[in-house]
C-alpha cells in the first residue's frame, strides 16, 4: 500500500488534474490511497467566505458566487458531457454552504470555520475521483471523516490516534483492496460527527496519518518544486535539491519554518519507519528528496529566512538574575499570547527573543510583560537559520548586514540580523 498526497497548487486548473490522473494511472498497478487539498488557492477563498458571514458583509454571496464558479468551470473543462452526475453532486455539496449562510451566525465561529473551509477538500476530491473514473481508473471516493477522529477542538483538531488507526484498519482496507481510494487532506471529524479541520496546510500530515495508520510502504507528496531544496528559491538565487534527508533533519528544517512539509507530517512516519519522498508533479520521473533514516547523509547546509522578525530584550525591573522564575514567567506570556518564540538567547540581566511581526500580538504581550520588567524592542529584523553551517555561509548571508543576536549549536547557527543603511 502506497499513499499519494496532492496539494492545491497541484490541482489548481482544469490541467492540473489530468497531470493527476497521469501520475495516478501510472501507478495503477500499485495499492493505492490518494490525499488531495482543496484546489489552488480555495481554502483562502472559503477563509473569506467565513469571515464575511461572520461579520455579516453584504459580499458574502459574491465570494461564494466566485468559489462555486472556480469549480464549475474546472468540470466543464474536464467532462465534455453535461449531463454528468459530477454537476449534481458538486451543486449538492454548495447548497449546503448555502443553506447554512442563509442562517444568523449563531454557532462558535471556529466551529462554522470548519463547516464551511472543509468543504473546499469534499469538492476537490469529488472532481478528482469522478475524473480518475471518466479516465478509465478504478476510483473510489471516501469520506476522510469516517477514517480522522479528533477532539472537539475546531480549527485546530487534535487526532485521537488509537480510534483513527482502528477505523483505518478495519474499515478502510477492505475498501481500497481493488480500487484507488480517494480521500481528502486537513479534515476529520468529532466523535459526534461534527466536522474538524487540523490547521492551515495539514493535508500533509492527513496523509501521514493515513500512511501511519495503514502502515503504508511509502508517502508521496507531489509538489511544484523538484524535491527539498535548500533554500526557499524565493529568497535565495542558488538553491539546490537536497537528495537524501534524515527524518531529524527533515524535523528540524520544518520546525524553523522551512515550508516545504508540514512540521507535524514526520513524526508519524517516523515512528512507523515509513520513507517520504518529495517529488515533482511538473516532472513525475524526476529523482525528488527521499526522507528516510538515513544516518550518514551529506550535509548541505540549508537556509531558512524569516523577514518582519521583532527582537524583544526582556529586563527584570529589579535587577535580578534571570532565572527559572522568571523565565517560565516570561515563556507563559509568551503562550497567552500564542507569539511563537523563534529564537532566543538569555544573559544574566536580560532575555531576548524573536518572533513574527504582529502588531496587535506585540501591544498586548508588551502591555503584560512590562508589569514586571523592561521591555526593549526592535522591529524590522530578519532571521536566517543556517542548518549545517559554516563560517562562509555566515558570511555569505550577514553581507551588508548588522549582527543583533547571534545563537549556535552545534549543527544550527540562527541570526537576528538587519540591513546596516536601517541600522545607521
Ligand atoms: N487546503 C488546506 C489549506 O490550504 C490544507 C492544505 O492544503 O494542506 O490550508
Ligand atoms: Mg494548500
Amino acid at each position: 500500500m502506497e499513499v499519494y498526497k496532492f496539494g492545491g497548487a497541484s490541482v489548481k486548473d482544469a490541467e492540473g488534474v489530468r497531470n493527476l490522473a497521469g501520475i495516478v494511472g501510472n501507478a495503477r498497478d500499485k495499492k493505492l490511497l490518494v490525499v488531495i487539498s482543496a484546489m489552488g488557492k480555495i481554502t483562502d477563498k472559503l477563509e473569506e467566505l467565513t469571515k464575511a458571514y461572520l461579520f455579516g458583509q453584504p459580499n458574502a454571496h459574491d465570494i461564494f458566487d466566485e468559489i462555486k464558479e472556480f469549480h464549475f468551470n474546472i468540470i466543464n473543462e474536464l467532462f465534455s458531457n453535461n449531463n454528468h452526475p459530477i454537476y449534481n453532486d458538486v451543486a449538492n455539496s454548495f447548497v449546503e454552504i448555502e443553506w447554512l449562510l442563509e442562517e444568523e451566525a449563531t454557532d462558535a465561529p471556529d466551529y462554522i470555520y470548519d463547516q464551511i473551509v472543509s468543504i473546499g477538500e469534499i469538492i476537490s476530491t469529488k472532481i478528482v475521483c469522478a475524473f480518475l473514473i471518466a479516465s478509465g481508473l478504478e476510483a473510489k471516493w471516501l469520506d476522510a471523516r469516517n477514517f480522522i477522529h479528533t477532539d472537539n477542538t475546531h480549527k485546530e483538531g487534535k487526532v485521537n490516534w488509537e480510534k483513527t488507526e482502528l477505523e483505518i484498519q478495519k474499515r478502510l482496507i477492505p475498501l481500497i483492496e481493488d480500487s484507488i481510494g480517494v480521500t481528502q487532506g486537513f479534515i476529520g471529524s468529532t466523535s459526534e460527527n461534527f466536522t474538524t479541520t487540523l490547521g492551515r496546510d495539514g493535508s500533509d500530515y492527513s496523509a501521514a496519518i493515513f500512511s501511519a495508520c495503514l502502515n503504508a510502504e511509502s508517502l508521496t507528496i507531489w509538489k511544484d518544486v523538484s524535491g527539498v531544496l535548500n533554500a526557499d528559491p524565493k529568497w535565495f538565487d542558488q538553491t539546490e535539491r537536497i537528495p537524501q534527508l534524515s527524518y531529524h533533519d527533515a524535523i528540524e528544517l520544518a520546525y524553523y519554518g522551512a515550508t516545504i512539509i508540514h512540521p507535524k507530517t514526520i513524526k508519524p512516519l517516523q515512528n512507523k519507519n515509513i520513507p517520504l519522498f518529495v517529488r515533482s508533479f511538473l516532472d513525475p520521473n524526476a529523482e525528488g528528496t527521499n526522507i528516510t533514516t538515513i544516518k550518514n547523509h551529506i550535509p548541505i547546509p540549508s537556509f531558512i529566512f524569516k523577514v518582519n522578525q521583532v527582537l524583544i530584550s526582556i529586563f527584570p525591573k529589579d535587577f535580578s538574575f534571570i532565572i527559572e522564575e522568571n523565565l517560565s514567567e516570561i515563556f507563559n506570556l509568551f503562550h497567552k499570547h500564542k507569539a511563537k518564540i523563534n529564537t532566543m538567547l538569555n544573559s544574566a540581566i536580560s532575555f531576548s527573543v524573536s518572533f513574527d511581526h504582529d502588531a496587535q500580538k506585540l501591544e498586548s504581550l508588551i502591555a503584560d510583560l512590562s508589569q514586571d520588567y523592561k521591555v526593549k524592542y526592535n522591529t524590522g529584523m530578519e532571521l536566517v537559520t543556517i542548518r549545517y553551517y559554516n563560517q562562509q555561509t555566515i558570511d555569505r548571508v550577514t553581507a551588508n548586514k548588522n549582527i543583533i543576536l547571534e545563537v549556535k549549536s552545534r549543527n544550527t547557527c540562527q541570526i537576528v540580523m538587519r540591513d546596516k543603511i536601517l541600522s545607521n
